[in-house]
């Protein structure tokens, strides 16, 4: 059976993240694979049918959210080592985007957590279950305790 080689961890940026983030760079170290790290930003819908436009049009609210976030991977993978070039930051679904990615990267082991900022109610995230459902490769959903 062969090692993983390339893992890709799936980060939200939530506080539970931090487990789910130091349990990649373990396994990454334990199997001697190369750690990518990937952020989604979600689709921010900006008008709604009932009101029009809600936010004025000269804030590009999606350059800012996307200047915060790269902000944040790049802190993140300073964190754990890993180089500028095996960040990824996309903007859709957060699954699909998930899956579309280590595909191309070539990722044979995806880590995210059970559950993150969408609420610990639930089972299993809606990410967690989505990757789940639609990757290719191995998924690991690491248990995240609701405290
Ligand atoms: P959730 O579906 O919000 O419960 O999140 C479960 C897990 O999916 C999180 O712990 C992350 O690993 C991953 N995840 C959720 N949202 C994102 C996102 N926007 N970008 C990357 N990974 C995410």
């Amino acid at each position: 059976m062969n090692n993983y080689q390339h893992i890709l961890l799936a980060a939200d940026f939530s506080e539970h993240g931090d487990s789910v983030a130091q349990k990649a760079r373990y396994l990454a170290s334990k199997y001697q694979a190369k750690l990518s790290i990937i952020h989604i930003v979600d689709n921010l819908p900006i008008t709604d049918a009932a009101y029009g436009p809600v936010i004025p049009f000269d804030i590009d609210l999606n350059a800012e959210l996307l200047a915060a976030a790269q902000k944040r991977l790049t802190e993140l993978g300073q964190t754990l080592g890993v180089p500028e070039d095996r960040l990824f930051i996309e903007m859709g679904s957060t699954k699909l985007e998930i899956v579309a990615t280590a595909e191309e990267q070539h990722a044979d082991l995806i880590i995210v957590g059970s559950h993150g900022r969408h609420g610990l109610a639930l089972l299993l995230g809606s990410t967690a279950n989505g990757v789940l459902h639609h990757a290719k490769c191995d998924v690991l959903a690491v248990r995240i305790q609701d405290t």
